[in-house]
């Protein structure tokens, strides 16, 4: 790939750690980020580089946090009795995008996936059950992926919630194996809220 100077090979490198992107959209973007004005170029780096640091995650419920407080956690509207178990803080969009849920979330980070090491004590169940017990949660959603990893999850979280006395209801997907929040447009996920099941 001699054709490309090596700031741009670099470039182009990172644009393809996106999820999609292969070589030609990389390009795309490359040569549409050459063409941007220098002052935008430089509101985009900084950006970047401060992402980490302006963007924190709620201790209490894990959700994104910007500053002092956190969106869901410190609303006074809010259920405090209901609670929403996701493995990701992307997850709170879809669902808040419904308008109908005004309950409490609870970031697992991640899924239960023992070949990759990722087992409960490598997700925020310590941290859930510290929740329950101290708002006196009355209803868990378990609003999970439902993919091999996804029901892992949610039956092991299930047998924990069983433990300590709550029973527990799980979206009712309607749809094939291996669906994810993320692809799950308005309308399925309100049916698949509404339709929500014990198991
Ligand atoms: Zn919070």
């Amino acid at each position: 790939m001699a054709k490309y100077p090596a700031h741009l090979l670099t470039l182009l490198a990172f644009l393809k750690k996106f999820p999609g992107v292969g070589t030609k959209t990389a390009e795309r973007f490359a040569f549409q980020l050459l063409g941007w004005p220098e002052s935008e170029l430089k509101k985009f780096s900084l950006l970047l580089s401060e992402l980490k640091q302006k963007i924190t995650y709620c201790e209490e419920c894990g959700c994104f946090a910007e500053g002092q407080g956190c969106f869901y956690c410190s609303n006074g509207q809010r259920d405090k009795k209901t609670l929403c178990i996701i493995a990701s803080p992307k997850d709170v969009f879809p669902i808040e995008d419904m308008k109908s849920y005004i309950g409490l979330y609870h970031v697992l980070d991640g899924l239960l996936s023992p070949l990759d090491g990722k087992n409960p004590e490598n997700l925020r169940v310590g941290e859930l059950k510290h929740r329950i017990e101290s708002l006196q949660i009355q209803e868990v959603i378990i609003a999970l992926d439902s993919t091999l990893e996804g029901d892992t999850t949610a039956l092991y979280l299930k047998e924990e919630l069983k433990k300590w006395g709550i029973n527990a209801t799980r979206l009712a997907f309607g749809l094939p194996m291996g669906s994810s929040l993320d692809f799950v447009d308005g309308g399925t996920l309100l049916r698949a809220f509404a339709g929500r099941q014990t198991f």
